[in-house]
């Protein structure tokens, strides 16, 4: 190999130490990679992580073209790994891609690449309560070029890092309204980097007030609320429980598609509809029981403890009979393989 080429040749493989291992920040060992230029995308490859080299010009660090996905890879009860609904984070991303004039990816380079390097760095998927590996798929525009159009040339990467159970203590939300997230006919419902970075001030804003994160409000009148973070909106309310229709300016999470069909099968009653500012705050002021949480890939199911309303502060019910700790732990029972997978939502790598 001459000198000053990148070094492609597999690294020693490290030994994968859960305690010490800076969750977030490292990644596994390997990642998938694929080129698109000229029209067309070139196979893709699991190789040594390593650094990207590129353009100052490319087009992904000024113009916002980028897209990513996140999922998880659980250690089954059989000794198996699980891919938790690989299909629908691809159908996902293919629609984010579309939205941001990208190229769409085939089946066999998101869910076949996904599951080989999965197998790959299983030594990092280990079986630990609440222990899961985090695979995050991205593609950037990585054209090298001054103005702003359609670049011609992206990169798909897959990396993945080991994520121990973490303890979160229920969050303190502010319901948001000077500022907004998605407005109808915008990119709200792709997994888009510009949507999280126009986030940060609010919730810089919110965190200097007390509040871990904002509950965002409709851009048009501030009225009904929509999301928070990365996570859907769930509310029950006198055992109705309610969601805010994913669409134009929600995400469509999976987690919350999958809470929805749990709460469903266990016949209850289940409300996808707008829901007000004003419906939640009356529910408070009447004393009724509201469970308030958010749901998404990261937390699972995140309860808030808190909800700001303009002046006041609202507590919604935590205490542990509250209904979404037991929808978590289904779900988590399906994907460690402790409850039959009766949705097909396991992808199960032999
Ligand atoms: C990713 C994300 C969610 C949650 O989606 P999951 O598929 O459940 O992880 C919700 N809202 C936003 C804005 C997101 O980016």
């Amino acid at each position: 190999m001459e000198r000053n080429t990148p070094n492609t040749a597999s690294p020693a493989k490290r030994k994968f130490d859960p305690e010490n291992f800076p969750s977030n920040t490292s990644a596994t060992d390997h990642m998938l990679i694929a080129k698109y230029s000229g029209g067309k995308w070139s196979d893709a490859e699991i190789v040594p992580y390593h650094q990207l080299t590129l353009s100052p010009l490319a087009m992904c660090l000024h113009y916002g073209q980028t897209v990513f996905e996140g999922l998880k890879a659980y250690r089954s009860q059989t000794g198996k790994i699980n891919i938790f609904r690989l299909d629908s984070h691809y159908h996902r991303m293919n629609k984010s891609l579309k939205r941001m004039a990208m190229p769409e990816l085939s089946e066999t380079m998101f869910i076949k690449g996904i599951e080989e390097l999965v197998k790959k760095d299983e030594d990092w998927v280990i079986d630990e309560e609440g222990f899961s590996l985090y695979i995050r798929p991205f593609v950037i525009a990585t054209e090298a070029k001054v103005g702003v159009s359609v670049s011609s040339e992206y990169l798909f990467m897959v990396v993945c890092t080991p994520m121990r159970a973490y303890y979160s203590r229920p969050l303190r939300v502010k319901v948001e309204k000077d500022f907004i997230r998605a407005a109808k006919g915008g990119t709200g419902a792709a997994k888009n980097g510009g949507n999280y970075g126009g986030a940060l001030y609010p919730t810089l804003l919110a965190n200097q007030e007390g509040y871990d994160q904002v509950l965002w409000t409709d851009a048009s009148h501030k009225e009904f609320l929509e999301e928070s973070g990365t996570m859907n909106l769930m509310f029950i309310i006198d055992d109705i429980l309610i969601t805010p229709p994913a669409g134009s300016t929600i995400l469509e999470g999976v987690t919350r598609d999958s809470i929805l069909e749990l709460a469903r099968e266990r016949k209850m009653e289940v409300q996808v509809r707008p829901l007000s500012v004003k419906e939640v705050e009356e529910a408070f002021l009447q004393n009724k029981k509201v469970e308030a949480f958010g749901v998404g890939t990261a937390a699972v199911v995140a309860p808030f403890e808190k909800v700001r309303i303009g002046k006041n502060d609202y507590f919604p019910y935590i205490e542990a009979d509250a209904v979404m700790y037991s929808l978590k732990e289904e779900l988590q029972a399906i994907r460690l393989g402790l409850l039959p997978d009766k949705y097909g939502w396991n992808t199960c790598i032999q």
